[in-house]
């Protein structure tokens, strides 16, 4: 059972090497909080409506609504069981310090790539409407194409249509990548100290072998 936390910047492909650990280690639960933020406001809750504006913006949701949230999925019973992959969370100091009291992870993983790889990655980037498998219409496109633009997933056979994240723009971007290297130098520092810290070089992570997943998170 392993509790991981995935650290790196928005486009350092943590959903994608999220993916890759679940290959090697299929109970682990993947807990993404931009993904339950995006899941609450598809189903126009009270939490993804209040999320949508922030998100929309490229700024942090509220500490209180966010930790709370996480302390939830955290304290599930198929957590407890399974263990983790944190995706998204935490973001800044009053979450890494609220979260070493819910829980003690066993790495924390920090995902390393060059701004402009980021960019790239971020405004290419979509997913199967069905199945949330990842896609980037410059680098990772699905295997069969019917038109512009219009693909079949290649995981569960959905046709799917290139559409950004609502929050992938290049204005928000840049607001999304400030956010984050200002809140992580002390939170890389704080895991560092914990002596929890492995770097990652996120360059191309599809590159990794299943062996090589297996070493980088200790199994
Ligand atoms: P992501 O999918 O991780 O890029 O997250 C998308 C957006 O969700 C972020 O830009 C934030 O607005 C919000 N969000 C996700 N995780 C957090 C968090 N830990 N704290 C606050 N806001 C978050």
């Amino acid at each position: 059972m392993k509790k991981l936390i995935l650290f790196g910047p928005p486009g350092a492909g943590k959903g994608t090497f999220s993916g890759q650990i679940k290959d090697v280690l299929p109970e682990i639960i993947h807990i993404s909080t931009g993904d339950i933020f995006r899941e609450n406001f598809k189903n126009e809750t009270p939490l993804g409506l209040k999320a949508k504006s922030y998100m929309d913006k490229g700024e942090l949701v509220p500490n209180d609504v966010t930790i709370e949230m996480v302390r939830d999925r955290l304290n599930k019973k198929d957590v407890e069981k399974n263990g983790f992959i944190l995706d998204g969370f935490p973001r800044n100091m009053s979450q890494a310090k609220a979260l070493s009291e819910i829980t003690q992870e066993d790495f924390f993983l920090l995902l390393e790539v060059s701004r402009d790889i980021i960019t790239k990655r971020i405004l290419g980037r979509f997913s199967c409407s069905e199945c949330n498998e990842i896609y980037n219409k410059y680098t990772l496109q699905p295997k069969v194409q019917k038109e512009e633009n219009k693909w079949i997933c290649d995981k569960c056979g959905a046709e799917i249509e290139f559409k950004q994240r609502s929050d992938d723009t290049e204005e928000t971007l840049k607001n999304r990548l400030d956010t984050y290297e200002k809140n992580a130098k002390p939170i890389i520092k704080y895991y560092k100290k914990r002596g929890k810290l492995k770097k990652v070089d996120a360059t191309d992570t599809l590159k990794y072998t299943k062996d090589d997943i297996r070493n980088i998170i200790g199994i």
